[in-house]
């Protein structure tokens, strides 16, 4: 699928950002981590990434998984948030905005990477920017047509 292309595309893009800027440089073990956190589609906890790196035959201690993730937080590329299974870790959406349909509510998730180079392009003080969500509102083509049937039958019946 493209969408998974654009998630992962994304994911690298941020790291290899981000390790340019704090002077590091990649590991294969790194990319294997991130790999596996891919992999796992809902939230999940360093053991489980642990088990999903072991998973894919590639041997590396809990503490670079630790580490790894604490990275990858830093990078903007893992969201962390606290379940009742205690710290739970997250792939971050890539760059994308939602149209919402202001009469149906119907909601359309879109990608527009004019948006993404706005956002790389700023620099906002004391602030590194992960990613970006934004909902434009409107009117969707189906709830449009409907609107127009509606205004000719009250024409009509005038
Ligand atoms: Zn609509």
């Amino acid at each position: 699928m493209t969408g998974e292309k654009h998630k992962q595309d994304f994911a690298l893009q941020k790291l290899t950002e981000y390790l340019a800027r704090t002077g590091r440089r990649n590991t294969p073990e790194r990319l294997e981590i991130l790999e596996a956190a891919r992999s796992l589609v809902t939230g999940f906890s360093v053991e489980e990434l642990a088990n999903a790196v072991a998973a894919r035959g590639v041997r590396v201690s809990l503490a670079t998984v630790y580490n790894a993730v604490e990275l990858f937080v830093a990078a903007g590329i893992l969201a962390r948030y606290f379940g009742s299974r205690g710290a739970l870790f997250e792939i971050l959406p890539a760059n994308r905005h939602h149209l919402v349909c202001l009469s149906c509510g119907k909601t359309k998730a879109v990608k527009d990477q004019s948006f993404s180079e706005v956002l790389r392009a700023r620099h906002y003080s004391a602030f590194t920017a992960s990613y970006f969500e934004m909902t434009v509102y409107g009117v969707c083509s189906a709830c449009a047509r409907k609107a127009k049937k509606t205004n000719i039958n009250t024409r009509i019946k005038k």
